[in-house]
């Protein structure tokens, strides 16, 4: 493997070029409009113009990858996480072209991706599931039947989902029909299969999820977990490792089923095995990804283990150089996923230019991030800015730390989810780890956002306006090369205002 080309962008697409990097592979930068000078393609070897800004018209777009690879003789894929990391057909093709795809192979992504099948694959290798069917259904009466089975309140979930969507809580007999209806059409316009399923919802489960490795030959382990209970929209906000709830009977336990859920699908690369945890210890397969996940540089923090270079060297054919029985957990970390999102209004996500961005610095502090001062953050794709990850010998360390770390951020020009982490790192219930995937909801007021961030709001304010009127110039710097069709071909940009 000599040339990895990464088809992703922003953070994702950073960290992937890092790490190559020091493994002394050569990269390729891909990119959209949107994102001519982005610092994925500035940090690359050389990178590849793809197409327009919306993501089916470039990053998404199979053919412009893999001509992009032809170009410049890259002769390996990383496809980081969303776009196309979970794309079957996308991996066949890949190595349909010769090219190695790291990653799995696209049978255990096809089996992972379907929510139904994937609980058919692992129920034969003893991994516990929520109460539920294990068939699609449409059928209106025979789910009111099962839902009589299971009890209410049951969830109706689209077998094809991903990011929350097609997800339907019912509470009473009366409301399913409607709400199935409901789930099908949002199912088949998001995911173009309508097939949904019920099971039984879990009324305070905190979501903990296992990482991953396995390589070519059979050999998998488990790298502890996450704990991923703070989200909104049953979407993750803030991670941490190691959960405060498990305890080394039960993280065995777990890590086994994890290890188990991998099997089942003969498992190798990267990957994450979700669950969901009960008040009474009881865990339950929610689903696997079968890729690298947003939230893996916890588990980097705890085990000092580089995960991109794992499925570089599993991609390669390399035996896994680890064993089980010796990872160890060593302190704590915490992510928080710094969202271009207003968090006194909903989470509503934000656009705007990065008018001031300054990272926090200093130990145990690591900023993972594809943006610079004065970029705007386009809306075409994930409003995350950066991931914010504090490492400390343990957890109440680890949230001061996080706690500073937030404080030294500036950002302006846009609202983040920043002042939200600094709200949490204060809250009581968090710090003596009682949380569930509800906590947003239940102890959240927007109203206390005001004294977190006025102040800082304000000097932030002042300091940007300065910066901007006084400091704003770009400049042209040669450097690396740059595919992109145009005239001035060979040029780098790097903005410096
Ligand atoms: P998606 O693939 O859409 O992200 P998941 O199955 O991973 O869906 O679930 C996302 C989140 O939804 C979980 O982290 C959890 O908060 C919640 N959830 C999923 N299944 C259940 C359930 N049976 N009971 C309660 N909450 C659930």
């Amino acid at each position: 493997m000599k040339k990895i080309l990464v088809a992703n962008r922003g953070e994702i697409a950073v960290r992937v070029i890092r790490s190559a990097k020091e493994m002394g592979i050569k990269t390729v930068a891909v990119f959209s409009e949107a994102d001519r000078n982005a610092l994925h393609v500035q940090l690359a070897d050389e990178a590849v113009f793809v197409g327009p800004a919306p993501s089916n018209q470039s990053y998404l777009v199979v053919a412009n990858i893999l001509a992009a690879c032809e170009k410049t003789g890259a002769d390996a894929i990383h496809p980081g996480y969303g776009f196309l990391s979970e794309n079957a057909d996308f991996a066949k093709e890949v190595t349909k072209a010769g090219i190695t795809f790291i990653g799995p192979s696209p049978r255990s992504i096809r089996l992972m991706g379907s929510k139904i099948e994937s609980k058919k694959a692992v129920a034969e290798f003893n991994v516990p599931l929520v109460p539920g069917t294990a068939e699609a259904l449409t059928d209106v009466k025979e789910a009111k039947e099962i839902a009589e089975g299971i009890g209410y309140p049951i969830l109706i979930k689209a077998s094809a989902g991903g990011g929350g969507k097609g997800m339907r809580i019912v509470y009473e007999a009366d409301e399913l029909e409607s709400q199935m209806g409901q789930a099908i059409r949002e199912a088949t316009s998001a995911f173009g299969d309508g097939s949904v399923f019920i099971e039984k919802y879990i009324t305070s489960p905190r979501h903990i999820e296992f990482q991953i490795l396995g390589d070519q030959h059979g050999n998998i382990i488990h790298l502890f977990e996450r704990e991923c209970s703070i989200q909104r929209r049953h979407q993750k906000v803030v991670e941490e490792a190691p959960s405060t709830v498990l305890d080394p009977t039960l993280r065995q336990q777990m890590g086994e089923a994890a290890v188990n859920v991998a099997k089942s699908c003969g498992y190798f690369g990267a990957g994450t095995v979700e669950f969901i945890l009960d008040e009474t210890g009881k865990f339950y397969f929610l689903e696997m990804n079968t890729r690298l996940q947003v939230e893996h540089p916890v588990t980097e923090m705890i085990t000092g283990i580089d995960l991109v270079k794992e499925q570089i060297k599993i991609a390669r054919g390399e035996t896994l150089e680890i064993k089980q029985e010796d990872l160890k957990i060593e302190g704590h970390a915490i992510e928080l996923r710094v969202y271009a999102e207003d968090p006194a209004n909903n989470f509503l996500p934000e656009t705007g230019t990065l008018i001031r961005y300054q990272t926090p610095k200093g130990l145990g502090v690591r900023v993972d991030d594809g943006v610079e001062q004065g970029q705007a953050i386009p809306i075409y794709y994930d409003p995350m800015i950066a991931k914010l990850v504090a490492y400390d010998i343990d957890r109440e360390a680890a949230i001061k730390r996080m706690d500073r770390a937030i404080g030294e951020y500036e950002i302006a020009g846009l609202k983040t989810t920043l002042p939200f982490g600094k709200w949490l790192m204060g809250q009581s219930n968090f710090l003596s780890g009682d949380i569930d995937t509800h906590f947003i909801e239940k102890h959240f007021d927007a109203a206390e956002l005001q004294n977190v961030s006025q102040e800082k709001m304000e000097v932030a304010a002042k300091v940007a306006l300065h910066h901007f009127l006084n400091n704003n110039r770009i400049q042209v710097k040669q450097g690396g090369a740059v595919h992109d069709g145009s005239e001035n071909k060979w040029r780098r940009r790097r903005n410096h205002v």
